[in-house]
């Protein structure tokens, strides 16, 4: 899946740096295969829960006068309208993440910051289904981009491994820096990945197995979300996993340099 419309890169210019976007896909008819690609995914996956919505309220109405019915339907119709909106969510940050000016002017973001944002917005759930989630260490990196995106990334990575782990084991986060570059890995001991399915997971709707996914509320779009997330940062996202003992996201970014740091810190 090498649809990647958006290709931004950090480039340096003058002693300033700034991301330059920069539109790769030159084959304009492979951009209308993915385009037409998506949109027939987009409409695969709504049609079941508005059909199921339909269904729901149209049963709802058959069974008024018994009310333990209507209230098992009722409950059914929040959680298709609850994956209406999720999908909805995820389509509207998949389609901001290829917009044209979406790091055209990139704060300077602390990671720890991120990961700390991240982990807080999985706190509530990890603890619902008894899993421990430790953040290892601190880095004090800083990278350029748009903070809102990177927790967003961050977030999906968490909670997947959250989503695909048995309750009590733990889930770990750890940040690391190395050469001018900041590793932010999120490890689980969940169920795995199978090997044959390792280089796929980042496509959209992919699922390894769909009626899990599904009912641990999935749209099989966060992973594509990451990567591309990611990879407007000049960055990367790397999977490691093994079936039935789980599984590390490592994504990693380029550290802001020196002068950008130290422009923001000391403004002329
Ligand atoms: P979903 O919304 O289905 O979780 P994702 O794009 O986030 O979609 O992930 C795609 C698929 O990759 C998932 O359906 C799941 O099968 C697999 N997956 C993702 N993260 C993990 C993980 N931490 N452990 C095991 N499987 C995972």
């Amino acid at each position: 899946e090498s649809n990647i419309v958006l290709d931004v890169r950090a480039a340096r210019l003058g002693s300033r740096y700034v991301l330059l976007l920069g539109d790769d896909l030159t084959d304009s008819q492979r951009l209308d295969d993915v385009r037409r690609d998506f949109i027939a995914n987009i409409s695969h996956e709504l049609k079941t829960p508005i059909a199921s919505v339909g269904l729901l309220a149209e049963a709802i109405d058959m069974a008024a006068d018994e009310p333990a019915q209507v209230r098992r339907f009722t409950h059914r119709l929040t959680q298709e309208s609850a994956r209406l909106a999720r999908i909805t969510q995820d389509i509207i940050d998949l389609s901001r993440l290829q917009s044209q000016d979406v790091l055209s002017k990139p704060d300077l973001v602390s990671v720890d910051e991120i990961v700390a944002a991240a982990v807080d917005q999985n706190r509530v759930v990890a603890e619902a289904r008894d899993i421990v989630l430790a953040v290892r260490n601190k880095s004090r990196a800083e990278v350029l981009g748009d903070e809102s995106l990177l927790v967003m990334a961050v977030n999906n990575l968490i909670a997947n491994a959250i989503n695909y782990s048995l309750p009590g084991t733990r889930v770990g986060v750890g940040v690391k820096s190395t050469d001018g570059a900041v590793e932010i890995a999120v490890t689980d001991q969940g169920v795995g990945i199978p090997e044959e399915d390792l280089d796929r997971v980042f496509e959209r709707f992919f699922r390894v197995d769909e009626a899990r996914s599904r009912n641990t509320g999935g749209t099989g779009l966060g992973l594509s979300i990451v990567k591309h997330a990611v990879q407007n940062h000049g960055g990367d996202v790397r999977v490691w996993s093994q079936s039935g003992r789980g599984s590390t996201f490592t994504i990693r970014l380029p550290e802001a340099p020196i002068d950008a740091v130290k422009a923001e810190k000391d403004p002329q």
